[in-house]
């Protein structure tokens, strides 16, 4: 007969806590209004003068654009349709790993948003539905973007078969060829996918001419997708997944939601843990708590967690690069690694990127973001496959770099015997994500960490601007 197991005590804790569809936030939360260090000017790449609405309006949806570039209004409101559509999936829950705190024997007390459980199956969601309305909004037909693992096309391609707009995917080839399931969603949603290098595109054709066997990259992808939109007579704009301020301004919902849930518990987090592709989810669920931070109200510990074979925040360097390997976009100044780093393949694909979120770099620099750290492919998976086996989700391969984190602090409250609050997000599932399990389980997965001499041909890569850098 099955022992019969339960860790909650009458009276504590539940496992889930749940928000009422009227408790979801209507607004979302820009940290930029409270950061007494504003992040560096977004540079034009033609002129190095400060990107004004102008320079972006081309590329970006008047109202997305607004929103990066805007420093002063604490709270946006988020639009009804908007509303709407997050009440089909969110809130999330946030979850107490009971399971785990017990497996792990820690006096710490674990908490995770879960943003896996919408078909996309990741916190994409969150941006790609406000992304799609304000081009809706606007009145515009479509809207294009470059996908690489494949989440943001995902999440991207719902957002837009909601709002009747076309939705163009430049998917790099590789990736094309390999996730044969990431296309079947994106086209039962209705997106249209194109692999790239294409012949759609004058930036694909030359690259099909000079490198006829490419299998593409995110930097082709993205000039893909940008000079589709900017020569789509105006039908069309472009929008991207991560690292701009607009798409931290959208992940505040996770942060927001998971602060209410916490506070109904009259719980306040130690740590606050989250793995670091381009900084969305980590700036989103930190932000109501930095907020706090940054008014003196309260001081939680802040952790990046990223992959040791990209490592940005942990090695990388402060100064203003281009956000895209084909140097079509603005500069950034941000932790990079420099734009034409190409980082190992790795199973957290999503962690693939050579710089990091301004804002994000910012708070790191300022000290306020607490530490970065890089942790290894099979210690993730370890970690990975402990947290499956005990909380019974499947994470994605990102998130598990902040359940490595997570676990990690846990194991120090035990050697202290510190009672610590842990929040950490859970951004993704992993059903998709199969083959990297499956490597790891029958020991063939690698890790291949990049040497300082790496490193040094990434950062040769850095421009050097007289008078600015
Ligand atoms: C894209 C992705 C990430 C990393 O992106 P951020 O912008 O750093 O949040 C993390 N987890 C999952 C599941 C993703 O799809």
């Amino acid at each position: 007969m099955l022992e019969h197991k339960t860790f909650a005590q009458p009276g504590s804790d539940p496992y889930k806590i749940y928000l009422a569809e009227d408790e979801i936030p209507t607004a979302y939360y820009n940290v930029r209004a409270d950061m007494q260090t504003a992040h560096a000017p977004i540079l034009h790449p033609g002129t190095l003068q400060p990107v004004e609405l102008a320079d972006l309006e081309p590329v970006f949806c008047t109202e997305l654009a607004k929103q990066e570039l805007n420093t002063t209004d604490r709270f946006i409101d988020i639009p009804g349709s908007v509303m709407d559509f997050y009440r089909m999936y969110r809130p999330s829950p946030l979850v107490r790993a009971y399971c785990l705190e017990k497996a792990l024997g820690t006096p710490a007390k674990i908490y995770y948003k879960y943003e896996g459980g919408n078909t996309s199956g990741s916190h994409k969601l969150n941006s790609a539905i406000a992304q799609a309305f304000y081009a809706k909004e606007q009145g515009l037909a479509g809207i294009t973007t470059e996908t690489g693992a494949g989440q943001w096309g995902t999440a991207l391609s719902m957002a837009c078969v909601y709002f009747g707009l076309d939705l163009e995917v430049f998917m790099v080839k590789s990736s094309f060829e390999q996730k044969p399931y990431r296309k079947t969603i994106m086209q039962t949603y209705g997106a249209s996918i194109t692999a790239s290098p294409s012949d759609t595109t004058a930036v694909g054709r030359k690259m099909l001419e000079d490198y006829p066997n490419s299998v593409g990259s995110l930097g082709t992808a993205i000039s893909e997708a940008v000079e589709a939109a900017v020569s789509s007579g105006g039908t069309k704009r472009y929008t991207l997944g991560s690292v701009l301020n607009q798409v931290l301004i959208h992940q505040s919902i996770i942060g927001l939601e998971a602060k209410a849930a916490l506070a109904k518990l009259d719980v306040y987090p130690d740590v606050v843990i989250g793995c670091a592709g381009g900084g969305s989810n980590l700036g989103g669920l930190m932000a109501p708590f930095m907020a706090d931070r940054l008014a003196g109200r309260a001081a939680p510990y802040f952790i990046a967690v990223e992959p040791a074979s990209c490592p940005s925040l942990t090695r990388g360097r402060f100064a203003y690069d281009f956000c895209d390997t084909g140097m079509v976009t603005p500069l950034a100044k941000m932790y990079t690694l420099g734009h034409a780093f190409m980082p190992s393949p790795s199973h957290a694909g999503g962690l693939r990127y050579h710089g990091m979120s301004p804002i994000l770099s910012q708070l790191y620099h300022d000290g306020l973001l607490n530490e970065a750290r890089a942790v290894e492919q099979n210690e993730v998976f370890e970690a990975a496959l402990q947290f499956a086996r005990s909380e019974g989700t499947l994470p994605a391969p990102e998130s598990a770099h902040a359940i490595r984190a997570t676990i990690d602090e846990a194991l120090k409250c035990k050697e202290s015997g510190e009672e610590k609050t842990i929040l950490f997000g859970l951004t993704g599932n992993g059903l998709l994500d199969l083959s990297a399990y499956e490597q790891h389980l029958n020991g063939t997965m690698s890790d291949r960490i990049p040497t300082d001499e790496d490193l040094e041909r990434g950062f040769a890569t850095i421009p050097s601007l007289p008078g600015i850098q």
